[in-house]
Protein backbone atom coordinates (compact mmCIF):
# COMPACT_ATOMS: atom_id res chain seq x y z
CA UNK A 1 0.00 0.00 0.00
CA UNK A 2 1.46 2.96 -0.64
CA UNK A 3 -1.67 5.60 0.20
CA UNK A 4 -3.53 6.10 2.61
CA UNK A 5 -6.65 6.86 1.26
CA UNK A 6 -9.39 9.15 3.61
CA UNK A 7 -11.01 5.78 4.50
CA UNK A 8 -7.70 4.55 5.27
CA UNK A 9 -6.91 7.31 7.66
CA UNK A 10 -9.88 6.47 9.60
CA UNK A 11 -9.32 2.79 9.56
CA UNK A 12 -5.59 4.00 10.82
CA UNK A 13 -6.94 6.03 13.82
CA UNK A 14 -9.53 2.99 14.78
CA UNK A 15 -6.86 0.73 14.56
CA UNK A 16 -4.87 2.99 17.04
CA UNK A 17 -8.27 3.74 19.47
CA UNK A 18 -8.03 -0.37 19.67
CA UNK A 19 -4.49 -0.35 20.21
CA UNK A 20 -4.79 2.26 23.03
CA UNK A 21 -8.03 0.25 24.68
CA UNK A 22 -5.84 -2.97 24.62
CA UNK A 23 -3.07 -1.47 26.36
CA UNK A 24 -5.45 0.97 28.83
CA UNK A 25 -4.18 -1.12 31.92
CA UNK A 26 -0.28 -0.90 31.57
CA UNK A 27 -0.49 2.57 30.85
CA UNK A 28 -2.43 3.62 33.42
CA UNK A 29 -0.11 1.26 35.69
CA UNK A 30 3.06 3.21 34.28
CA UNK A 31 1.01 6.67 35.16
CA UNK A 32 0.71 5.10 38.35
CA UNK A 33 4.15 4.50 38.75
CA UNK A 34 5.15 8.46 38.48
CA UNK A 35 1.60 10.62 38.02
CA UNK A 36 -1.93 10.19 39.21
CA UNK A 37 -2.33 6.50 37.26
CA UNK A 38 -5.18 7.60 34.92
CA UNK A 39 -2.85 7.99 31.51
CA UNK A 40 -4.63 4.93 29.77
CA UNK A 41 -8.09 5.23 30.85
CA UNK A 42 -7.04 9.33 29.15
CA UNK A 43 -5.83 8.09 25.96
CA UNK A 44 -8.52 5.67 25.86
CA UNK A 45 -11.20 8.11 26.20
CA UNK A 46 -9.81 10.89 23.64
CA UNK A 47 -9.31 7.63 20.56
CA UNK A 48 -12.61 6.24 21.39
CA UNK A 49 -14.29 9.83 21.24
CA UNK A 50 -12.01 10.31 17.67
CA UNK A 51 -13.37 6.91 16.31
CA UNK A 52 -17.02 8.47 16.81
CA UNK A 53 -16.25 11.93 15.50
CA UNK A 54 -14.56 10.36 12.55
CA UNK A 55 -17.69 7.73 12.08
CA UNK A 56 -19.67 10.76 11.06
CA UNK A 57 -17.16 11.25 8.14
CA UNK A 58 -18.34 10.44 4.95
CA UNK A 59 -14.43 9.05 3.11
CA UNK A 60 -15.22 9.57 -0.45
CA UNK A 61 -16.31 13.90 0.44
CA UNK A 62 -13.75 14.19 3.20
CA UNK A 63 -10.46 15.15 2.61
CA UNK A 64 -7.54 13.97 5.06
CA UNK A 65 -7.34 17.79 6.60
CA UNK A 66 -10.67 16.58 7.93
CA UNK A 67 -9.90 13.78 9.21
CA UNK A 68 -6.91 15.01 11.53
CA UNK A 69 -8.75 18.36 12.49
CA UNK A 70 -11.74 16.55 13.41
CA UNK A 71 -9.84 14.26 15.40
CA UNK A 72 -8.12 16.90 17.34
CA UNK A 73 -11.35 18.44 17.60
CA UNK A 74 -13.23 15.11 19.45
CA UNK A 75 -9.65 14.48 21.33
CA UNK A 76 -9.55 17.65 23.00
CA UNK A 77 -13.09 18.08 24.04
CA UNK A 78 -13.02 14.32 25.16
CA UNK A 79 -9.64 14.16 27.19
CA UNK A 80 -9.18 16.76 30.13
CA UNK A 81 -5.40 15.66 30.91
CA UNK A 82 -2.49 17.15 29.48
CA UNK A 83 -2.66 14.70 27.17
CA UNK A 84 -5.58 16.19 25.61
CA UNK A 85 -4.31 19.55 24.04
CA UNK A 86 -1.14 17.67 23.44
CA UNK A 87 -1.99 15.47 20.76
CA UNK A 88 -4.83 17.90 19.97
CA UNK A 89 -2.48 20.00 18.64
CA UNK A 90 -0.40 16.87 16.90
CA UNK A 91 -3.28 16.31 15.03
CA UNK A 92 -4.09 20.00 13.99
CA UNK A 93 -0.69 20.56 12.98
CA UNK A 94 -0.77 17.50 10.54
CA UNK A 95 -3.78 18.35 9.14
CA UNK A 96 -2.14 21.62 8.07
CA UNK A 97 1.15 19.79 6.53
CA UNK A 98 -1.61 17.53 4.09
CA UNK A 99 -3.90 20.56 3.49
CA UNK A 100 -5.39 20.07 -0.14
CA UNK A 101 -4.38 16.90 -0.78
CA UNK A 102 -6.80 14.07 -1.66
CA UNK A 103 -5.25 11.31 -0.90
CA UNK A 104 -1.69 11.00 1.18
CA UNK A 105 1.24 9.22 -0.50
CA UNK A 106 4.42 8.18 1.27
CA UNK A 107 6.28 11.68 1.36
CA UNK A 108 2.46 13.36 2.75
CA UNK A 109 2.38 10.75 5.75
CA UNK A 110 6.04 11.55 6.29
CA UNK A 111 5.11 14.81 6.66
CA UNK A 112 2.14 14.67 8.94
CA UNK A 113 4.14 12.01 11.28
CA UNK A 114 6.30 14.67 11.62
CA UNK A 115 4.33 17.23 12.32
CA UNK A 116 2.52 15.62 14.99
CA UNK A 117 5.58 15.38 16.41
CA UNK A 118 6.83 19.01 16.06
CA UNK A 119 3.21 19.81 17.68
CA UNK A 120 3.73 18.19 20.78
CA UNK A 121 6.89 19.58 21.50
CA UNK A 122 5.79 23.29 20.35
CA UNK A 123 2.85 22.45 23.15
CA UNK A 124 4.33 21.35 25.85
CA UNK A 125 7.64 22.97 25.33
CA UNK A 126 9.59 19.82 26.47
CA UNK A 127 13.20 19.17 25.36
CA UNK A 128 14.31 16.08 24.85
CA UNK A 129 15.39 14.56 28.10
CA UNK A 130 12.51 15.64 30.32
CA UNK A 131 10.95 12.11 30.28
CA UNK A 132 7.63 12.75 28.28
CA UNK A 133 5.85 11.54 25.05
CA UNK A 134 8.75 14.00 23.22
CA UNK A 135 11.39 11.61 23.99
CA UNK A 136 9.83 9.22 21.63
CA UNK A 137 8.15 11.18 19.48
CA UNK A 138 11.25 13.14 18.05
CA UNK A 139 13.46 10.11 17.90
CA UNK A 140 10.49 8.77 15.75
CA UNK A 141 9.96 11.50 13.42
CA UNK A 142 14.01 11.74 12.98
CA UNK A 143 14.23 7.98 11.64
CA UNK A 144 10.76 8.48 9.91
CA UNK A 145 12.42 11.33 7.99
CA UNK A 146 16.09 9.64 7.60
CA UNK A 147 13.97 6.45 6.00
CA UNK A 148 12.56 8.21 4.02
CA UNK A 149 15.50 10.42 2.57
CA UNK A 150 17.15 6.50 2.05
CA UNK A 151 13.89 6.11 -0.56
CA UNK A 152 12.35 3.39 2.28
CA UNK A 153 8.37 2.06 1.93
CA UNK A 154 5.77 3.85 3.67
CA UNK A 155 5.37 0.95 5.88
CA UNK A 156 9.54 0.58 6.96
CA UNK A 157 9.49 4.35 7.38
CA UNK A 158 6.43 3.74 10.17
CA UNK A 159 8.15 0.61 11.13
CA UNK A 160 11.40 2.71 11.41
CA UNK A 161 9.38 5.60 13.51
CA UNK A 162 7.70 2.95 15.71
CA UNK A 163 11.06 1.40 16.80
CA UNK A 164 12.86 4.65 17.59
CA UNK A 165 9.77 5.56 19.71
CA UNK A 166 10.46 2.03 21.71
CA UNK A 167 13.72 2.82 21.92
CA UNK A 168 13.41 6.43 23.06
CA UNK A 169 10.71 5.25 25.42
CA UNK A 170 12.75 2.79 26.92
CA UNK A 171 15.64 5.55 27.27
CA UNK A 172 12.60 7.31 29.74
CA UNK A 173 13.82 4.85 32.14
CA UNK A 174 16.88 6.83 33.06
CA UNK A 175 15.59 9.78 32.95
CA UNK A 176 14.76 12.43 35.84
CA UNK A 177 11.45 14.40 34.75
CA UNK A 178 11.16 18.30 34.55
CA UNK A 179 7.54 18.46 33.32
CA UNK A 180 4.37 17.42 34.23
CA UNK A 181 3.38 15.23 37.01
CA UNK A 182 6.17 13.43 37.42
CA UNK A 183 8.52 16.32 37.99
CA UNK A 184 7.35 16.47 41.22
CA UNK A 185 8.86 13.21 42.20
CA UNK A 186 12.82 13.56 41.81
CA UNK A 187 14.70 10.91 42.02
CA UNK A 188 11.79 8.61 42.49
CA UNK A 189 11.19 8.34 39.09
CA UNK A 190 14.16 6.79 37.88
CA UNK A 191 14.25 3.52 36.56
CA UNK A 192 10.25 4.03 35.37
CA UNK A 193 9.49 4.50 32.01
CA UNK A 194 7.43 7.51 30.95
CA UNK A 195 3.21 6.81 30.35
CA UNK A 196 3.05 9.52 27.80
CA UNK A 197 6.15 7.85 25.79
CA UNK A 198 4.70 3.91 26.24
CA UNK A 199 1.45 5.47 24.52
CA UNK A 200 3.66 7.10 21.61
CA UNK A 201 5.44 3.93 21.07
CA UNK A 202 1.63 2.38 20.74
CA UNK A 203 0.08 4.32 18.37
CA UNK A 204 3.37 4.83 15.87
CA UNK A 205 3.35 0.70 16.24
CA UNK A 206 -0.46 0.82 15.00
CA UNK A 207 0.07 3.40 12.37
CA UNK A 208 2.76 0.63 11.08
CA UNK A 209 0.62 -2.07 11.17
CA UNK A 210 -2.30 0.05 9.17
CA UNK A 211 0.27 0.76 6.36
CA UNK A 212 1.02 -2.77 5.52
CA UNK A 213 -2.50 -3.92 5.77
P1 LIG B 1 -2.04 14.03 33.40
O1 LIG B 1 -0.62 14.12 33.85
O2 LIG B 1 -2.71 15.37 33.31
O3 LIG B 1 -2.82 13.03 34.18
P2 LIG B 1 -1.80 12.07 31.26
O4 LIG B 1 -1.68 11.06 32.34
O5 LIG B 1 -2.84 11.80 30.23
O6 LIG B 1 -2.00 13.53 31.88
O7 LIG B 1 -0.43 12.21 30.48
C1 LIG B 1 0.80 12.18 31.14
C2 LIG B 1 1.89 12.26 30.08
O8 LIG B 1 1.85 13.51 29.44
C3 LIG B 1 3.29 12.15 30.65
O9 LIG B 1 3.67 10.80 30.81
C4 LIG B 1 4.12 12.87 29.61
O10 LIG B 1 4.58 11.97 28.60
C5 LIG B 1 3.14 13.81 28.96
N1 LIG B 1 3.43 15.20 29.27
C6 LIG B 1 3.12 15.89 30.37
N2 LIG B 1 3.54 17.18 30.25
C7 LIG B 1 4.13 17.29 29.03
C8 LIG B 1 4.75 18.35 28.29
N3 LIG B 1 4.84 19.57 28.79
N4 LIG B 1 5.24 18.06 27.05
C9 LIG B 1 5.12 16.82 26.54
N5 LIG B 1 4.55 15.80 27.18
C10 LIG B 1 4.06 16.02 28.40
MG1 LIG C 1 -1.99 11.06 34.33
MG1 LIG D 1 -4.66 13.13 35.19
Amino acid sequence: MTEFTTARLIQMFNAIARAIEADKDRLSALDGAIGDADHGVTMDMGFAAVTQALAGLDPVTTEPTQVFNTAAKSFLNAVGASSGPLYATAFMRAGAAVKGRASLDRDAMVAATAAMAQGIQDRGKAEPGEKTMVDAWLPAAEALQAAAVEGQSLQACLRAAAKAAEQGAEATKAMLASKGRASRLGERVLGHMDPGAASAVVILDAMAASATA
